[in-house]
């Protein structure tokens, strides 16, 4: 009999269990997995992006967003970097406030392995649950080592987000299961794919790389970014098309600037006057000059012919406007996603109005609680994702 159960001895799970054990309450930490958490492991390259210096609530997506308030400002990321000063942790920051371990993420999880030793923590690793049901006022877990009975419930299972590292869809079951809503889960932070006869001319243009704005939905469905593109033999890929995945809805358009934060249309026609360079020369000074040959060549084949070939000095002012806007206002329908297969995170999960914002515990049966990826909050690419696992852990443990 143990006061907490926690199921799902991965980022948020170990952090909830170390905060409930090191309170003086005796945990069961019980996971599938042979190996914990395997998701650190292969995290950021294997060096784990943990956190992000400017993690806030405006960083995740959500039906209902101001649900993660409460936990981030509870356990921010000076709070994680003060317990990897504890363990001598090193780290670095690589861009845009992600930071990195110097060395390997295996320190991050032997860390959060001593600290749930600190606290007492009882390892159920290699554990599978067939069965989770209520046991009078707490909860029983019948499991290939036999019966986990707990008096708390705290499920950690994480997200479908590469199954074939033993990602599953129990938490969801589990809400299911206890009558709470699930908001409709789908891959996210994940690669876009395009119909491969549509994208055969732009094949060509595989390992261009640029920095890119990004733009998909409406309202407060909106997602815009200022990210790197890759375009590869089958698409596009790279952080750019990673973080607006997490927008993107089926059938709607994505929008690319590929000239942010310049003026092309005024850049083009402030080199006209009696400029006898061609179009080609001059717009492959002005970007990468393969992104400039499959452009006009694409625009030829579009309608406009001679249009690289075109002199400066004899260029309507209105096709250069036209030339510019398309680059600026690149709009484009992926065919789909990658999957969950190739994806860092799943999008939805239980649904966070059934839940409570200071201690993650299900509003209608108390003693049931969700924490981490398997709840409906998810976060930008850039250490969001890790610093809700570790916010939302530590709300729960606190609260147990
Ligand atoms: C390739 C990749 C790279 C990533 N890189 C980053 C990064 O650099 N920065 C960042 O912030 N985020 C990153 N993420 C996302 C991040 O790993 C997750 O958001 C985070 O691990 C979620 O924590 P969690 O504890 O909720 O779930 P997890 O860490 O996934 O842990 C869930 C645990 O539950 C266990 N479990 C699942 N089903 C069952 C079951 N039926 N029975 C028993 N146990 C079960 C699993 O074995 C696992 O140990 C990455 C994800 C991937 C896939």
């Amino acid at each position: 009999m143990f006061d907490v159960a926690v199921l799902g001895a991965g980022a948020a799970g170990m952090m909830c269990a170390a905060v409930a054990g090191q309170r003086g309450l005796r945990v069961a930490l019980v996971d599938h997995a042979q190996r914990l958490a395997e998701k650190i492991r292969i995290s950021g390259g294997g060096r784990c992006n943990f956190t992000n210096l400017g993690a806030g609530p405006a960083n995740f997506l959500s039906e209902n967003p101001n649900f993660c308030r409460s936990a981030l400002a509870g356990y921010t990321p000076q709070d994680f970097l003060a317990l990897l000063r504890r363990h001598r942790i090193s780290w670095h920051e690589k861009h845009r406030g992600q930071l990195f371990c110097d060395d390997s993420s295996e320190s991050i999880i032997e860390m959060l392995r001593a600290e749930c030793d600190a606290g007492g923590v009882r390892w159920r690793m290699g554990c599978p649950v067939s069965e989770v049901a209520r046991d009078g006022q707490g909860f029983e877990l019948r499991t290939a080592q036999g019966v986990i009975r707990a008096s708390r419930l705290v499920v950690a299972t994480g997200g479908m987000a590469i199954p074939q590292l033993g990602a599953t869809d129990f938490g969801l079951k589990i809400a299911r299961q206890f009558g709470l809503k699930v908001v409709e889960p789908r891959p996210a932070l994940v690669p876009l794919t395009f119909d491969p006869a549509q994208w055969q001319p732009l094949a060509a243009l595989a390992g261009v790389a640029l920095e890119v704005g990004l733009r998909t939905g409406q309202g407060k469905a909106r997602g815009e970014f200022l990210e790197d593109l890759l375009f590869t033999h089958r698409g596009l890929s790279g952080p750019a098309i990673l973080q607006i995945s997490s927008y993107w809805k089926p059938g709607e358009p994505i929008v690319v600037d590929l000239a942010p934060g310049r003026d092309l249309a005024a850049e083009l026609l402030a080199l006209k006057s009696g400029n006898r360079q061609q179009l080609h020369t001059v717009l492959a000074g002005l970007w990468p000059r393969r992104l400039a040959d499959a452009w006009l060549h694409l625009a030829e084949r579009a309608g406009r012919p001679g249009l690289a070939a075109l002199r400066m000095a004899d260029a309507p002012d209105k096709t250069l406007r036209a030339l510019a806007q398309d680059i600026h206002q690149w709009s484009l329908v992926p065919s789909g996603t990658a999957g969950y297969k190739k994806a860092e995170v799943m999008r939805g999960g239980v649904d966070t109005r059934g839940l409570d914002q200071k201690t993650m515990q299900a509003k209608a049966l108390p003693g049931l609680y969700f924490v981490g990826e398997a709840v409906d909050v998810t976060g930008w690419l850039g250490g969001y994702n890790f610093q809700w696992a570790w916010a939302s852990g530590v709300a729960c443990g606190r609260a147990l």
